[in-house]
């Protein structure tokens, strides 16, 4: 038997890429190089982005320096599939923005297209504001042949930022918002600020 009949190459080679970090981060950013060194390649690039995520009142994807994309904004994780079937091209690059909004069935949905040979990018918090891991994360950072870890910058050290901390509002799990609702903070400064809230909410 040779090598070639043991390993089969995968016929069509889809990945998933995952850009993961905190707000700030540069998620945004990263993913709008990727897609635009994509397109320099002359390849089909579909832009997707959660219909919840309506800071900017439009459908664009905008990042913290202002650069912008128009995106296709869908409400469930199946209309991505919906949206790409309704194409005339099929694209060969796929890109979620804030992906840790979809539920769970984001992961079988982007496991699907690398597996039909899409290039499939997509970028998410990792954490949420308690800390926690966010959603479908954990997962889709399991299933992923790449992964991009950022950091901000944090606001109080200047050091790198793992952590987004909610700086107003109230204790809804999503709320959508940006400097104005939330900082980017290090290890230390976010532990000591969770603590200081946590013994304000009790007195
Ligand atoms: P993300 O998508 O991860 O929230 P963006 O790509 O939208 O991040 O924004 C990154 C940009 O945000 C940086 O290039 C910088 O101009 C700006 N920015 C504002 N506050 C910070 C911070 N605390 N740390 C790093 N970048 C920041
Ligand atoms: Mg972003």
């Amino acid at each position: 038997m040779t090598a070639y009949e043991r390993h089969p190459p995968h016929p069509v080679g889809g990945t998933i890429e995952v850009i993961t970090g905190p707000m700030f981060s540069g998620k945004t950013e990263e993913l709008l190089r990727r897609m635009r060194r994509a397109a320099i390649a002359k390849q089909a690039v579909c832009l997707i982005k959660p219909l919840r995520d309506d800071r900017h009142g439009t459908t664009d994807v905008v990042s913290h320096d202002a650069r912008r994309q128009s995106a296709i904004a869908v409400e469930r994780a199946e209309d991505i599939e919906r949206h790409i079937d309704s194409l005339d091209r099929r694209p060969e690059v796929v890109v979620v923005d804030e992906v840790q909004f979809f539920d769970l069935e984001v992961v079988d949905v982007c496991n699907r297209m690398a597996d039909a040979g899409i290039r499939v990018i997509v970028a998410g918090l990792d954490l949420d504001y308690l800390g926690r891991p966010f959603g479908p994360m954990p997962l889709l950072l399991a299933h992923a042949e790449y992964v991009t870890k950022l950091h901000a910058i944090c606001s109080r050290t200047g050091r790198p930022a793992h952590f987004s901390h909610r700086v107003e509002g109230g204790d809804d799990h999503v709320q959508i918002g940006g400097a104005e609702s939330y900082e980017a903070l290090s290890r230390d400064p976010y532990n000591e600020a969770v603590v200081r809230e946590h013994h304000r909410d009790e007195a």
